[in-house]
């Protein structure tokens, strides 16, 4: 399988002509219904698993990987298996034969302590590993969880730094040889310690395979004292991303009421301006989630932090699943929205010569696909 980028397809949904970024916008948004028969069919040769924890990932056109969004709620899309291939519909009509990655055997590993490396980590998009949950959120134990959370329950078994040391060796240098590394975990009442804990991963990481092997992004707490983000800059991290999901200060409060409280919204920006100063640009990264709040406050909130170095990420809301009343309360974006989002962005990326970590693209978000095609968006 090539993994070119191509010009834009389009695919025929409903009344509409959508590219591939629209596409993985409206299946992310609403979810997609998966017929039994396509894992039977398919997770034999196939990146593909019935596991809850698992992080299944579709190809479209080839090239943009999407995540494999299962929802058993109501949803125009379908996954069908339709002469012996997956097919993506839409009120049961066609819309384009999707791919999975190539089988790894990564999941069928297990770290010395016995610990299946699944449980501790994902292989995310083409050759992301991605450690989704490294430990509890605690505004989400406060009972203050952001309203779009889907992860603030979960934490990965107790582990060491060894554990972790084992995966990312196999992922990187055996199978599937994975690019890039993300960290990520709950955000903590004790940024510190967050802090301590990673630059102890950093260095291990550093020390057994070399950092220059995986570029690392991890995202973060903002600590109170800036100058402690030094720490994880001398350790190798290549870039940090505090997210502020929602740029509108209103909708902020409202939607993220433990980040307001407990971490505010002041300091994530502190934070971001510090690395960007301090470190240069594209060193800070910032995700958004886009469908949360006006297109305007969001494009407002991106150019703000690209004029500073700071790259901004946005992520579509993935609503389906969730059933806290904000949400029930925020309708879906529509697609005009995504492709104002995608336009600007891509501006943004060019104009401020911003790059976005990675390689082909993380399965959730939508800015690496929008950084490879920035040109032809931007214009
Ligand atoms: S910071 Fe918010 S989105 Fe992240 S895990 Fe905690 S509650 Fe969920």
């Amino acid at each position: 399988m090539t993994k070119i980028i191509r010009g834009f397809p389009l695919f025929t949904v409903g009344d509409l002509q959508f590219d591939s970024l629209d596409l993985k916008v409206a299946i992310l948004s609403r979810g997609i219904n998966v017929d039994e028969e396509i894992y039977s069919a398919f997770e034999r040769n196939y990146r593909l698993s019935r596991h809850p924890r698992s992080c299944n990932t579709m190809l479209l056109n080839g090239e943009v990987s999407v995540s494999l969004a299962r929802t058993d709620l109501a949803t125009p899309f379908r996954l069908v298996v339709s002469d012996g291939r997956p097919v993506i519909t839409h009120n049961g009509r066609f819309v384009t034969e999707i791919e999975f990655p190539r089988q790894t055997l990564f999941y069928e590993q297990k770290t010395s302590n016995g610990i299946p490396f699944g449980d501790l980590a994902v292989i995310q998009g083409w050759d992301m590993l991605a450690f989704a949950c490294l430990w509890l959120c605690d505004i989400a134990q406060s009972g203050r969880p952001c309203g779009f959370c889907h992860t603030g329950q979960l934490s990965a078994p107790e582990h060491t730094v060894s554990d972790m040391i084992e995966i990312i060796r196999y992922a990187v240098e055996n199978d599937p040889q994975t690019k890039i590394l993300q960290m990520t975990a709950g955000s903590t009442f004790s940024p510190e310690t967050e802090i301590d804990r990673y630059v102890e991963i950093l260095k291990a990481i550093d020390r057994e395979t070399g950092l220059s092997k995986v570029p690392t992004i991890i995202y973060l707490t903002p600590p109170s004292d800036m100058r402690r983000l030094d720490r994880l800059f001398d350790a190798g991290v290549d870039q940090i991303a505090c997210d502020m999901d929602i740029w509108d200060e209103a909708l902020f409060t409202k939607i993220c009421p433990g980040k307001a409280q407990f971490t505010t919204r002041q300091r994530y920006l502190d934070a971001l301006l510090y690395i960007a100063e301090r470190f240069g640009r594209n060193r800070a990264c910032c995700v958004f989630v886009a469908g949360l709040e006006p297109v305007e406050s969001l494009i407002e909130g991106e150019t703000f932090l690209a004029e500073h170095g700071i790259v901004p990420l946005p992520s579509p809301l993935m609503p389906f699943g969730i059933s806290g009343k904000l949400l029930n309360e925020t309708s879906a974006a529509d697609i005009d929205y995504f492709r104002i989002v995608k336009r600007e962005t891509a501006k943004l990326y060019n104009k401020h010569q911003l790059i976005v970590p990675g390689t082909y693209g993380s399965d959730v978000c939508l800015s690496r696909d929008i950084w490879l095609r920035r040109e032809m968006l931007a214009n």
